[in-house]
């Protein structure tokens, strides 16, 4: 069953009854695992996180002493730190809703495609809502309930993933974590250069819900206008019947990642890298243009690049030349291979630190 309902923020509670209602959810006498998209202490209005508002919602429509919130953010993010941050440590406490973060929950070894992994052991007692973004998404094309599971893991296993590549590992995790209800957030939605700051708002008003994560993930990449072949973890599955606003009254166009970011003369290719990576660089020319009198000759350097050159940034196991040239550095053990082979300069660390890479600036 999937259901699309048309929603804003402000009245968010009729559309979370509706689409409950209409997915025939019934959670017995469990308590309920509420597993949001929070990556990282980004304000509602970015449209990077699932909106408090729902979690709420969700919170009324069960009772505060029911529910459990269960996050942990990308590698590199301190969760306890974003659950403040983020007003979800007020939220959960206002209503008396647990708050957990899933880095320090009791897990169980769980086999699956790829060996062992390790899941949180509350799974098996809870009823469990899928409760995602919908966003593109730089490295796998969108970001939807799917995706959502990886802030199941632990950081290790996070890491694994982008070794053994997302696209197999995140249907592989679904053939063994399925949710009991899922939602995805599309309110707010996200295009571009997501998952995070650098992605566009883009504001749909819409609430999806499906009791089957696969199928509504399907449906999200269908309204977003994009084609199957380009979110390859979500593997292709006929839709069931919708309810609801009708599929083609909200079909629309996302705009694609282009697959780097960019800030000044700084291009950086994440080539299959987790967010570890990723954070690392962001870190590192954060720090460096908040305090340029630290480092006065390195950021003399980065202007004066800025105007005659390019500095490339190369991550991941996938690491390779990309279309942009300029003086390319591979950061991360990930890319070590490739920067060896080809001579490059080469800054170690899984993930690797900020103030190495400024010493390769
Ligand atoms: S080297 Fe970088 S991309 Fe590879 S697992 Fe470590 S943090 Fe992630």
């Amino acid at each position: 069953m999937l259901y699309i309902a048309r929603a804003d923020y402000s009245e968010v509670r009729s559309a979370i009854e509706a689409g409950l209602e209409s997915c025939g959810f019934d959670p017995g006498s469990k308590r309920i695992l509420i597993k949001p998209n929070i990556v990282n202490a980004h304000a509602p209005e970015v449209g990077a996180t699932t909106h408090p508002a729902l979690i709420e919602a969700l919170i009324d429509h069960f009772g505060g002493d029911r529910c459990i919130i269960a996050e942990s953010c990308v590698v590199g993010v301190d969760t306890d730190e974003t659950f403040r941050k983020s007003g979800l440590l007020e939220l959960a406490s206002k209503h008396g809703a647990e708050l957990l973060n899933l880095q320090k929950v009791s897990r169980a070894p769980v086999n699956w495609a790829f060996g062992e992994i390790q899941l949180p052991t509350m799974l098996r007692d809870c009823a469990y809502i899928n409760l995602a973004k919908m966003k593109t998404h730089i490295l796998t094309g969108a970001t939807l309930c799917l995706k959502n599971q990886k802030g199941m893991l632990i950081n290790s296993d996070k890491m694994r993933f982008h070794r053994l590549g997302l696209d197999k590992a995140i249907p592989a995790l679904y053939d063994v974590l399925k949710p009991d209800l899922a939602i995805i957030d599309a309110i707010w939605a996200l295009e571009g250069e997501g998952p995070g700051k650098f992605g566009e708002r883009k504001d749909l008003g819409l609430l999806l819900f499906g009791n089957d994560a696969l199928e509504l993930d399907n449906l999200a990449i269908q309204i977003m206008g994009l084609e199957t072949d380009e979110v390859r973890h979500v593997l292709p599955v006929p839709l069931s019947e919708i309810h609801g606003v009708p599929l083609e009254d909200v079909r629309t166009e996302f705009k694609r990642s282009k697959g780097y970011y960019k800030k000044v003369n700084m291009f950086y290719f994440p080539c299959g890298a987790c967010s570890g990576c990723s954070n690392a660089i962001s870190e590192t020319v954060k720090g460096l243009l908040k305090e340029p009198w630290r480092h006065p000759l390195k950021v003399a350097k980065f202007i004066l690049n800025g105007i005659i050159g390019k500095r490339i940034f190369l991550a991941g196991i996938e690491a390779a030349y990309p279309h942009v040239k300029g003086r390319t550095i591979c950061i991360g053990d990930c890319s070590k291979r490739f920067a060896d082979r080809e001579k490059l300069p080469h800054v170690k660390g899984c993930p690797p630190k900020a103030r190495d890479i400024l010493r390769n600036l």
